[in-house]
């Protein structure tokens, strides 16, 4: 087909009259609009009306923007020039409207080289950069939500790893400032360069297969000394678009702290591990409420006649023989309530060498509390005293053998010395009569002592005999006091009986705990006038008090005056003779008889000692 030249024309302009790329030619100084084409009117929203135009006074928005002065120095230079998603703001439906362009200025030169028109050339890159600008602008909502994360994240690019981001707490942990962003990790933190990160954060690179880091120690430095910190982490390896490695996100935890005292919970319970395996007492910690034995020293593994096979398993399944004792009860008891169980010399059998043995222990079964106070172990501290038991024991035996042979001698003593005092007396001398009687004074109190000693060997040995008869207590109250009245010279005995109890006990031994309270109140209150006895009734029991303006009893010592051998301390020990058992022996009558006993007492002031037994009936007066 043959196209004539005006055809061609023709065909030219309709390409670039319907060209999709908007298309303009300036001409002369003042860059008359020439040609604008459909696209070129569309993106300025004007009609066919701007050509012939000057362009500036067609497209007036121009004025403030920096194309009419480039066109210009295209047209002076010949040079033609080029931009990139340049932005142009143009009016469009009456309204100033931004869009974005690539566009070129090419000056068309005639023949002498000047410059005769400008072909401007463009691509309306708007919804280009406008999803460009979202895509930014989303990435910078990322960077933010990185910067404002409460754990540390930093994101490395490239192999050589170069530090991208990383936010204020990464910093805080890598102990850096700001200026490490941007630079080579392995510059920003050289400390690093001989711990295993590195080769870590490459390895994830290559192979693009995250690493997790738990309680993973790091050594950084901090105020120009290195030092240990410990962290959770994540390496993430970030992919490009063809999938392939470009970064990693860093996500860390610094955990130092939780780690450091995980670690010195650990140090106590190794030092307490091998202060339990050296300490000479035998001594075991038991775990849960079904009571694992967790640990068990030689000593206690010694004392249970097993070895280490033990540890792990519950006591019953360890130790099947405990469960004829009560131990495993208290334990379960004490790992339920919490409350120490403490044991004195209890006796069990156990097996050494084969062979049944009698011992006694002292032990403790102490809880081990959480802070909310929750049982989880308990402390088994034991002590064989077996040795002190046995000698306590023999000091018994010697005791009541000593006391036993010493009474027939001072029995025949006190006989003589009392015929003795009547044949002198009836030989009328009073003098040698009154020797004599004040020998049988001493011998008294010597047949009292041997009496007490004797008592306490039977209170040991369980041995101490109770013969219980009905009898009206106040009378017997008020005979002992008649018999003491005559042995205190100083101090008036002032009774108030209105207990009118008959009470079914020994009476032997209850007058026995009366003459004790007496013979205390005479000797510990030597400068007072007075003593008050009192009875009453109360409750279904009858009450006895034994009141003096003596010394007294500091409240520290109040219950201690109850056991064996305790005694007025300090100085005063030599003024007030006596062996410190009286009390012991009331104490351990009136348990015996189901009573109670107690004290009252103000130092200087004087004491009130009492005691209380049932009542079996009252006194009818007819
Ligand atoms: P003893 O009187 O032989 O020392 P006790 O067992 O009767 O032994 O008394 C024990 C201790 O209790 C005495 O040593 C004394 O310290 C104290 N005590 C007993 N009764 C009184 C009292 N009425 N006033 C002050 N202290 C007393």
């Amino acid at each position: 087909m043959q196209i004539n030249l005006d055809d061609k024309a023709n065909i030219f302009n309709t390409l670039i009259e319907e060209s999709p790329m908007p298309i303009a030619l300036y001409t002369g100084e003042n860059m008359v609009i020439q040609v604008a084409n459909k696209a070129m009117l569309k993106a300025w929203g004007r009609d066919l009306s701007v050509i012939g135009k000057e362009l500036a006074l067609a497209l007036p928005e121009l004025k403030d923007q920096p194309f009419l002065s480039i066109l210009e120095q295209v047209r002076s230079t010949a040079m033609p020039y080029e931009a990139k998603e340049d932005k142009v703001v143009l009016l469009n439906d009456n309204v100033l409207q931004t869009f974005y362009f690539d566009f070129t200025y090419k000056p068309l030169l005639d023949q002498d080289g000047n410059v005769w028109g400008i072909l401007n050339n463009a691509t309306d890159v708007t919804e280009l950069v406008n999803a460009k600008f979202k895509v930014e602008h989303s990435e910078a909502l990322f960077r933010q939500m990185i910067y404002d994360a409460p754990v540390a994240i930093g994101i490395l690019r490239g192999r050589d790893l170069i530090i991208e981001e990383a936010n204020d707490e990464l910093l805080k942990i890598w102990r850096k400032s700001k200026d490490i962003i941007g630079i080579k990790l392995l510059d920003g933190l050289p400390e690093i360069v001989d711990q295993p990160f590195p080769e870590l954060l490459l390895q994830v690179y290559d192979s693009g297969v995250a690493h997790y880091g738990y309680e993973t120690k790091a050594r950084l430095e901090h105020n120009g000394a290195e030092s240990d910190f410990y962290f959770n982490f994540v390496y993430d390896p970030i992919f490009g678009q063809d999938g392939e490695v470009t970064g990693i996100m860093i996500v860390a935890n610094e955990i130092t702290l939780q780690v450091v005292s995980k670690m010195e919970a650990a140090k106590s319970e190794e030092r307490f591990r091998n202060f339990m395996y050296d300490i000479p007492m035998a001594t075991a910690y038991y775990e849960t409420e079904n009571i694992v034995i967790s640990l068990a020293n030689d000593e206690m593994l010694r004392f249970w006649g097993k070895d280490k096979s033990v540890i792990g398993k519950t006591i019953a399944e360890a130790i099947p023989e405990l469960n004829v004792q009560p131990s495993v009860d208290v334990l379960k008891e004490v790992y339920q309530t919490g409350i120490t169980y403490h044991a004195d010399q209890e006796e069990f059998e156990v097996i050494i060498d084969g062979k049944e043995e009698k011992r006694w222990f002292s032990f403790t079964y102490k809880p081990i509390k959480d802070s909310s106070g929750q049982v989880y172990a308990i402390i088994h501290a034991a002590m064989d005293v077996t040795k002190l038991v046995r000698l306590q024991q023999q000091k018994d035996e010697f005791l009541g053998i000593a006391s036993h042979e010493l009474k027939t001698p001072v029995t025949s003593i006190k006989a003589y010395a009392q015929v003795l005092e009547r044949m002198i007396s009836n030989e009328g001398d009073e003098k040698k009569a009154t020797m004599v009687r004040k020998m049988d004074l001493q011998l008294n109190r010597l047949t009292g002592l041997i009496g007490d000693l004797l008592d306490v060997t039977k209170i040991q040995s369980g041995k101490m005999t109770f013969n219980p008869v009905e009898f009206d207590f106040d009378a017997a109250v008020e005979d002992i006091v008649d018999e003491m009245q005559h042995i205190s010279s100083k101090q008036k005995i002032i009774c108030d009986l209105k207990s009118n109890a008959i009470v079914f006990a020994d009476k032997e031994r209850i007058g026995q705990v009366i003459t004790n309270f007496l013979s205390n109140a005479i000797k510990y209150s030597v400068d007072a006038v007075e003593i008050n006895v009192a009875t009453f009734s109360q409750g279904g029991e009858v009450i006895l008090s034994v009141k003096d303006y003596g010394i007294g009893i500091s409240e520290d010592m109040q219950h201690l005056v109850f056991d064996q051998f305790y005694r007025v301390d300090g100085n005063l020990q030599h003024t007030y003779p006596g062996l410190g058992l009286g009390l012991y022996i009331s104490a351990e009558i009136i348990k015996s008889e189901g009573g109670r006993i107690w004290v009252n007492s103000t130092v200087g002031q004087g004491s009130t000692f009492f005691f209380a037994l049932k009542t079996k009936s009252f006194r009818s007066y007819n």
